[in-house]
């Protein structure tokens, strides 16, 4: 008889411990697997260098997209010009 309580108690330890286990497990690999699935690779190219937010704009020189907010602006004649740096704002004045 004490033998089947301690199997009982054993059992009814084991099992939620188990169970927890497989939880866990569970949660693991379906994030695992969403993760994998909602981004998959090559599906959304981004465009070339961005380095974060804004509108994108190209620099007149080099040719690089740089993002209005970090741009160098300069504006002549109405017409409004985005560097990527001052070296390349100086090369398009020397241009100019
Ligand atoms: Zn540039």
């Amino acid at each position: 008889m004490m033998r089947f309580l301690g199997l009982l108690l054993a059992f009814l330890f084991v099992v939620p411990l188990i169970r927890s286990i497989l939880g866990l497990l569970a949660r693991a690999f379906t994030s695992f697997a969403f993760k994998n699935t909602s981004q998959p690779a090559g599906a959304n190219p981004q465009p070339p260098r961005v380095p974060s937010g804004g509108t994108l704009r190209k620099d007149p020189v080099c040719g690089t997209y740089v993002s209005e907010a970090l741009a160098l602006k300069r504006v002549s004649s109405g017409e409004t010009f985005y560097y990527c740096s001052e070296e390349c704002k100086k090369k398009h004045l020397a241009k100019a």
